[in-house]
């Protein structure tokens, strides 16, 4: 098993795809030795099996927009492997989608689901549409004309898709709506529905608790916990938001927020009155990041820079793929960093996940330390199959043990002979285990 030769066969395969072939890589490098170690894996040629895609479904999606403009968008879902369960995976509606972009996502989503200890699989769908600056009418009549196509590949024991960039508890209700007149069925399709229809407490802010939450186990490894520590977060969305609330409540202080166009330091810390002015800003669809300055004028806005320069002792990356290269790595090195926590997905570029572990910082991959959010969608498909709702305090009790457990597997597979534990190397060894065998278990078919 020679691993040059998979990924120039992968290259071939999968042209002008290099987010997707990024992620092979770095899930290959881990997982190598156990599939040299364990002849079943190679008998049943698993590799080249789990690198492709189950399915990829592409389809036009055509809309008019509140001139009577008619507009088409390219409409996508990757179902990537379903061995363990169900394909599960967000939706994304942003201009840089592209086919090889969601085959990323969904190829991570399937050791993602694995090691969640919930039975799913792995998906991951989206458009080129963007959301931003479009009417509320226009964003329903979107979401309509998407699922008129997508309500084809979906259902409760298929393929339940959930929210991610762009899609929020909006746009997943259109898209229940038009899924449910087309099949005449209400039942749990949709994972990040509104609470009064099927949703879960605590969804909205899962990704965000169960990153933290994952933050925290990785410091108690050092003997060190959140509290007093200072927080760098990454975008204002739902999974920064997320991880602002939690990181103060275990008692850290969050310094930093970012948009495309900069970021915001404010020493006295986000939190409070802080954060619900900024979700005022998000909800009236109004640029967040400078207008905090003006509210709050002991922050201090950097135009075109990234909060990673900012002193701190844990970084959390919660907005995009890409958005913490080798340089921003290593000012945070530079500056003490004692953890880094992905709450986005493959926020750091491989040469700064590679100058992490060079220094033994304490890094979370996001396919384990964002996990909370999809953990949550599955408790909530729980919750509908059982025609019941948890509490608040149930389902978050719940995540957090799911989050713990996480770490544990990432502990078990990723500890190296000094005790450092590469989290990069333990969630894609216990991810790919788990959907392995059960490939094999199932035969080839
Ligand atoms: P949102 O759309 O809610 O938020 C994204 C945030 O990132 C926004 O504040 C956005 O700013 C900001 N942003 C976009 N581009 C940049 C950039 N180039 N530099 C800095 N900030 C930027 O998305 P989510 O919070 O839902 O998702 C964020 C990440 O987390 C994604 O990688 C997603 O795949 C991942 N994720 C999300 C989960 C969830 O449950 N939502 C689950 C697991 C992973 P602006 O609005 O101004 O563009």
């Amino acid at each position: 098993m020679n691993l040059e030769n998979i990924m120039s066969d992968l290259e071939k395969k999968n042209p002008g795809q290099p987010e997707f072939l990024q992620a092979v890589k770095e899930v290959l490098e881990t997982i190598i030795d156990v599939v040299r170690e364990n002849p079943k894996y190679e008998a049943a040629n698993i590799i080249d099996r789990i690198v492709e895609p189950d399915r990829v479904i592409s389809f036009k999606v055509q809309w008019m927009d509140d001139k009577g403009k008619v507009h088409v968008n390219r409409g996508y879902r990757v179902q990537f492997n379903n061995a363990i369960g169900p394909y599960k995976g967000g939706i994304r509606f942003h201009p840089s989608v592209t086919l090889g972009g969601l085959k990323f996502l969904g190829f991570e989503q399937t050791f993602k689901n694995s090691l969640t200890t919930l039975p799913m699989g792995g998906a991951k769908g989206g458009s080129d549409f963007d959301p931003k600056g479009k009417s509320n009418a226009e964003i329903m009549r979107f979401c309509q004309a998407f699922m008129a196509e997508l309500y084809k590949y979906v259902g409760p024991d298929t393929d339940i898709p959930a929210g991610d960039i762009g899609v929020g508890g909006r746009e997943i209700g259109y898209m229940f709506g038009m899924y449910k007149k087309l099949v005449g069925e209400h039942h749990g399709v949709f994972t990040g529905k509104g609470r009064n229809w099927g949703g879960s407490l605590i969804r909205p802010e899962a990704t965000g608790f169960g990153n933290v939450y994952f933050a925290e186990e990785m410091l108690k490894t050092r003997g060190e916990s959140m509290k007093g520590k200072i927080v760098t977060v990454s975008g204002f969305g739902n999974v920064s938001w997320g991880s602002i609330i939690k990181a103060n409540q275990l008692g850290a202080r969050v310094v930093t927020i970012s948009g495309p166009d900069g970021y915001v330091y404010d020493p006295d810390g986000i939190s409070g009155d802080k954060v619900d002015y900024l979700l005022e800003l998000r909800a009236s669809n109004q640029d967040i990041v400078k207008p905090y300055t003006y509210e709050y004028p002991n922050a201090q806005f950097f135009e075109g820079k990234r909060p990673w320069e900012v002193k701190c002792d844990v970084a959390l990356p919660c907005a995009i793929q890409n958005e913490l290269n080798l340089e921003d790595a290593q000012n945070l090195v530079n500056n003490g960093v004692l953890c880094v926590s992905e709450g986005a997905n493959m926020p750091c570029t491989p040469e700064a996940m590679e100058l992490f572990l060079e220094h033994k910082i304490l890094y979370g991959p996001g396919k384990a330390s964002n996990a909370g959010g999809v953990a949550t969608s599955g408790l909530e498909q729980t919750q509908n199959a059982m025609k019941l709702n948890w509490t608040a305090e149930e389902v978050e009790q719940k995540l957090h043990t799911i989050m713990k457990s996480i770490h544990e597997a990432c502990v078990k597979h990723g500890k190296e002979e000094d005790g450092f534990v590469n989290y990069v190397k333990g969630s894609n060894i216990a991810g790919f285990i788990k959907v392995a065998d059960a490939m094999i278990d199932q035969g080839v078919i």
